[in-house]
């Protein structure tokens, strides 16, 4: 789960963080309340999108003005000026795709006199299976070309768990950031606290993007980036509540609802699968035969007929999708169960795409019984080669 820039400042805040102040407003007439609440002469301007990218960004409307996301204002009215401006427009960065993302709040921050931008990010290196600091003095807007042009700009530093971030941990930091004096000590405070807050909080990713040294050799989170581990969300309900679910595929909220896992691609074939393992092999076979899934989509092991109809009218809001593949191991689950969730869904959303069914295990028989006598034109498949074959070949055709 993603959460917005503004959020992210409050939670590393409550952890000891530095960040400015500031405050999140959803209407322009908020906007000259909360810039009066902070003390100039220079204020920052922040589309609240969950994308980042935002300062090189450009709107869609031309009312919205010339310049990106993030904009800087110099007096209360200039403040106003930009919120009236960017509020309701479509913001289009490299992070969001073509189609834009809305921006529904914006965040009126106490801007900073910056001496120098940094890269800092925590992450959970998959190669060392450790948490790890990612830095670059490289900081900025464009850390994605560093990555590309200057890789060796970027420093990876590997923290062990089970001694937490080291006074070495942090001597290497600051090197790699070339961190001197003041810098040098708030440092030494903050890497522990960013370190704290992304172990404690479950976070899969913290990206401050820029940490920036100020004039005066402080410190200073100016943009942060938190994505949380799902699987570990019950654990932390104050984080629930800063979802965002305007920010998220509708689709992807409804399968949330069901307990389904689905993540929405790019590709044509809708996949309805049960078990994450099989799901992720009937994507790649899927591939193999020079076609794309539409989605990742594991409906569980114990999946209820009501489950099964759910999964396939979600698949089929999607409309880049041009066929279906339904690929089941009935285990725990029953082969006849989940023909009878396919023919439901398929009754009720009136399909009109091709559907290739390959079902295997338990009640298997039944289950084709089930398909072969309602009348409705679904191709079975006997493996997971062959459902792979007849989907793609179906949809080309
Ligand atoms: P992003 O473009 O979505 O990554 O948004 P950021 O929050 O990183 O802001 C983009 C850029 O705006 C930063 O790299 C800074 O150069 C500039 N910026 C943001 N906040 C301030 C501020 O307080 N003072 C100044 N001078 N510039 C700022
Ligand atoms: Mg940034």
């Amino acid at each position: 789960m993603n959460i917005h820039e503004h959020q992210a400042k409050a939670v590393l805040k409550s952890f000891g963080a530095p960040v400015a102040d500031g405050y999140a407003v959803f209407s322009v007439d908020e906007a000259a309340e909360a810039a009066a609440k902070l003390p100039g002469p220079l204020w920052v301007v922040k589309s609240q999108i969950h994308a980042g990218g935002r300062g090189k960004g450009k709107f869609k409307e031309a009312d919205a003005g010339e310049k990106g996301g993030v904009r800087l204002a110099f007096s209360p009215e200039e403040v106003y000026e930009n919120v009236k401006a960017m509020l309701g427009k479509t913001l289009v960065t490299h992070q969001t795709g073509p189609e834009g993302k809305q921006v529904n709040r914006i965040y009126i921050e106490d801007g900073a006199d910056i001496a120098t931008e940094l890269y800092c990010s925590l992450l959970v290196n998959r190669e060392t299976g450790q948490p790890a600091f990612v830095v670059s003095t490289e900081g900025g807007m464009d850390i994605e070309d560093v990555a590309e042009s200057t890789p060796e700009k970027i420093l990876t530093i590997n923290i062990d768990p089970t001694q937490g971030v080291t006074e070495a941990d942090c001597e290497e930091l600051c090197k790699a950031l070339k961190l001197e004096g003041t810098a040098k000590e708030d440092g030494f405070k903050l890497f522990p606290i960013l370190y704290k807050a992304f172990t404690e909080k479950d976070m899969s990713m913290l990206e401050i993007n820029p940490l920036i040294v100020m004039e005066d050799q402080h410190l200073r989170v100016l943009d942060a980036k938190v994505s949380f581990d799902g699987n570990a969300l019950f654990r932390h309900p104050d984080i629930m509540e800063l979802r965002d679910t305007t920010e998220e595929d509708e689709k992807e909220i409804e399968a949330s609802e069901w307990d389904l896992a689905y993540i929405s691609l790019d590709g044509n074939i809708g996949c309805m699968v049960n078990g994450a393992g099989l799901a992720m092999a009937t994507m790649d076979i899927i591939k193999l035969y020079g076609a794309e899934p539409a989605n990742f989509c594991d409906v569980g092991g114990g999946a209820s007929k009501e489950k099964v109809a759910a999964a396939f009218k979600i698949i089929m809001k999607d409309p880049n999708v041009e066929g279906i593949l339904v690929n089941i191991f009935g285990g725990i689950m029953k082969c006849d169960v989940i023909a009878e969730g396919v023919i439901a869904a398929v009754k009720e959303t009136n399909l009109s795409v091709p559907l290739v069914v390959r079902l295997e295990g338990t009640n298997v028989e039944k289950g084709k019984e089930i398909i072969a006598n309602s009348g409705l034109n679904v191709i079975p498949a006997d493996d997971l080669d062959d459902a792979a074959k007849k989907i793609t070949d179906a949809v080309k055709k």
